[in-house]
């Protein structure tokens, strides 16, 4: 919370305008850890990401889904993560203009193992690695027929 006031603070400063605060919402769910709502302007954030990778989250993910909010109150509707963005990242909010977060977490990964035929990768549950790993039983890809092997 802090450091979105403190990054809108900086840009409304730089931009000479006086966007609005954004509304921090804490439930985004799965991998991603934030996402921006153009509609009803909103931040979502992960709750489990954020506990635990609060720095990241304050260096980072705010003010990259901050950036969004402020490209489209800004330029409009532009690409994502296109020029505009960047340089609202970099030049306006002086963060380092990443796509995408840089940190993932077990806690919300899917639970899946990578494996790999001739012509895709696949994700394997849990239960169904372990079957491959006692030799209980090996498991084909329907498009390739292929015998899937555990990636790496
Ligand atoms: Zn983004
Ligand atoms: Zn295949």
């Amino acid at each position: 919370m802090r450091s979105l006031r403190e990054k809108l603070a900086l840009a409304n400063q730089k931009l000479e305008r006086n966007y609005p605060e954004p509304k921090l919402v804490y439930q985004q769910r799965g991998t991603a850890a934030g996402t921006a709502w153009l509609n009803t302007y909103e931040i979502r954030l992960n709750p489990v990401l954020l506990m635990e990778n609060q720095q990241a989250f304050i260096d980072e993910v705010v003010p990259h889904e901050l950036a969004h909010l402020l490209v489209w109150k800004h330029f409009g509707r532009v690409p994502p993560h296109g020029k505009e963005w960047k340089w609202m990242m970099e030049s306006v909010l002086g963060v380092p203009a990443r796509r995408t977060h840089q940190f993932e977490l077990e806690s919300v990964r899917p639970n899946t193992f990578p494996y790999r035929c001739k012509c895709q990768q696949h994700q394997l549950t849990v239960r169904r690695h372990n079957r491959v790993v006692r030799g209980e039983t090996t498991y084909r890809c329907v498009q390739c027929g292929e015998t899937l092997v555990p990636e790496r």
